[in-house]
């Protein structure tokens, strides 16, 4: 049933470990020298029996719960229903438990065939498990409000609120059984064919570019070359290709926004961007408040910027290849293990002892893979695993600011799934929207911190330059993305849109948010082809925003704040995903819901601006 899809996706996502993925880093040659880089130890997660039969006896168990619970959910008594949610967390923790291990085991061996057979074999038996007992969770949402009502008189059933909320919000979208089942099935040949078909013709495509055909990871990377004349003809390559194909991708995103389309009108969701509010748990007026915040502050942040970087890279006017050249004062200096270590407990440490010590604990035990080798994934995440384990956190170092950076954000996620671990297996996380907060802020305090320490010139502008791109990128970009979809989608409920239009309205959104630094090319009307959310997830852009604003807006409070923030924050942290994101922001006398809210977070990008201007200023001032 494809509402019991999208409760049964969240199901499977939430018997995963939620691993977050940063951007990928640039690769550097030399090695840092001095401290060993740490290799982690899976044995916490190692069952005391082989993976074989731990799933035999998953298998037992699942089989006696449906056993047990299947038609008789609406029967139960309130402790018994007590009973029943207590054993489906247990039971899902423990699938979740085998899951995390075969999923870490194969993260550092990608090459290794057995690990690569084991992980394939726990995904199967684990999802095929997850499918069995899905009725759970389905004939809870069919109880009556009444019913429920009753349960919730329990202190047991009480403690699953959070849970039991989250997952009866999508009750008045679900339709008849029937019409689900159909929906579900006819799936794979309707939106998800669609969305394969964008990903095959993607694989396939090739861009003729100095002299060699390359793939699309290739060509874009190009993009960030230090040398002008290779993002030129990347980009160039990029235009060609793209436009070559264009009607292909206009129809591959009407056929998707339509279907959008049907499903929102069948299941009453008012606008285009409710159904994907509700799975992150945020009211349409708040994203509303965020995006009009944003494309109001484009002339104060982006335009602004970009003008800085023309002239640092020497040119009147950028192109917009030239967008993401390297800085050309961008820091090179290595930094040993040792000291990235020193440098975020000290920064973590300044801020709460808590942070420190609960940070401290992956150093102690080797909870962190950071050495770089054959076979093992090149990003970087940490896997909040199971709550009776512990997080395990996956980078690789090599030494570069960018690497210093990577360990304070993991780090800042890792600490927040140690202390909302209490919160238990189906409570712990947190929606999209508030999962990054832990992270950023992380990284903000290290930033600060390191910036706080840095007396050459130079290498404070780099830093703050390379924090103010960051941070248009995930904001800025990412609310001219979601200004793309609104109006596409918008215009699409009256009839199909052309190559050629969907062309116009991504020259529009996103000439606004670049500025007039940037000059505006007719090759780059073919790039809205290449982002993938817009077929994959519509409207998930905005998330990235709404995370990195968040933190900043907290960041902001607690600069200006007296004494108690960090104890404040501390709670936000232990919470985990049992509150939304107004209870979590009332105690700092937040509300995302009020403009002024995102204003703040704006502000404090706006500061960082004003600081790369006044150093350019005091240069000028002191040259004349
Ligand atoms: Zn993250």
């Amino acid at each position: 049933l494809l509402f019991s899809v999208t409760v049964c996706i969240l199901m499977l996502e939430k018997m995963l470990p939620r691993v977050i993925l940063t951007m990928a880093r640039p690769k550097t040659k030399r090695k840092p020298s001095g401290t060993p880089l740490p290799v982690w130890d899976l044995s916490d997660l190692l069952p005391t029996a082989t993976p074989e039969v731990m799933l035999k006896r998953l298998r037992a168990r699942v089989n006696a719960f449906a056993c047990q619970y299947r038609g008789q959910v609406e029967k139960l008594t309130p402790p018994a229903f007590a009973r029943a949610i207590s054993a489906y967390e247990k039971l899902s923790e423990d699938m979740g438990r085998i899951y995390a291990y075969a999923s870490l085991n194969r993260q550092t061996r990608l090459s290794d065939a057995a690990a690569g057979k084991l992980y394939q074999t726990v995904l199967e038996r684990t999802t095929d498990m997850s499918a069995h007992i899905l009725f759970f969770t389905l004939d809870i949402n069919k109880m009556p409000d009444a019913a429920l009502a009753r349960h919730l008189k329990n202190k047991t059933v009480a403690w699953y609120r959070p849970w039991l909320d989250s997952l009866r919000a999508y009750r008045p979208h679900q339709l008849d059984d029937a019409v689900e089942r159909v929906i579900h099935e006819r799936d794979v040949t309707a939106g998800a064919a669609w969305v394969r078909l964008y990903d095959d013709l993607t694989a396939r495509l090739r861009f003729d570019c100095r002299g060699r055909k390359m793939t699309d990871t290739e060509v874009f990377h190009l993009l960030q070359s230090p040398k002008r004349d290779v993002r030129r003809a990347a980009a160039k390559a990029i235009e060609r290709t793209l436009s070559a194909q264009s009607d292909t991708f206009a129809l591959i995103l009407n056929t998707i926004a339509k279907e959008k389309e049907i499903d929102d009108r069948q299941r009453g969701f008012a606008t285009v961007t409710a159904a994907r509010n509700l799975d992150n748990q945020v009211e349409d007026d708040v994203v509303d408040a965020l995006a009009g915040a944003v494309t109001g502050s484009y002339k104060r942040l982006s335009h602004r910027y970009y003008k800085l970087k023309a002239k640092w890279l020497g040119l009147s006017r950028m192109e917009y290849w030239d967008r993401n050249a390297p800085l050309p004062f961008a820091a090179t200096r290595r930094i040993s293990w040792g000291e990235a270590r020193e440098t975020v407990l000290s920064a973590y440490g300044a801020f709460h002892p808590q942070l420190e010590k609960t940070a401290r604990l992956f150093f102690d035990n080797r909870w962190i893979d950071a050495a770089p080798r054959a076979g093992k994934d090149s990003g970087a995440f940490s896997a909040s695993t199971v709550p009776s384990a512990h997080p395990y956190i996956l980078m690789n170092y090599k030494g570069t600011m960018d690497d210093v950076m990577t360990l304070a954000h993991e780090l800042g996620h890792g600490v927040h799934q140690v202390l909302a671990a209490d919160q238990g297996y189906l409570m712990m996380d947190t929606p999209l929207t508030l999962a990054e907060t832990a992270s950023v802020f992380g990284e903000m305090l290290v930033f600060r911190h390191l910036l706080d320490h840095e007396t050459d010139p130079v290498a404070r502008r780099a830093m703050l330059a390379k924090k103010v791109e960051d941070m248009l990128n995930t904001v800025v970009r990412q609310i001219a993305f979601h200004e793309f979809e609104r109006r596409f989608h918008t215009e699409r409920k009256s009839g199909e849109v052309t190559a050629s239009r969907i062309g116009d309205i991504w020259m529009e959104v996103m000439g606004k948010s670049l500025g007039s630094a940037i000059r505006p090319d007719n090759g780059y009307r073919h790039f809205w082809a290449a982002i993938p959310h817009f077929y994959h997830t519509p409207f998930y852009v905005y998330a990235y925003a709404f995370g990195d604003c968040l933190v900043n807006a907290l960041y902001g409070a607690y600069q200006s704040s007296e004494k108690g923030f960090a104890d404040r924050y501390i709670n936000l942290l232990v919470a985990g995903g049992t509150k939304r994101h107004g209870e979590l922001l009332a105690p700092f006398g937040l509300d995302a819901a009020d403009p002024r809210f995102w204003a703040r977070g704006l502000a404090v990008i706006e500061d960082l601006i004003d600081q790369l201007e006044y150093g350019e200023n005091a240069a000028k001032v002191k040259k004349g």
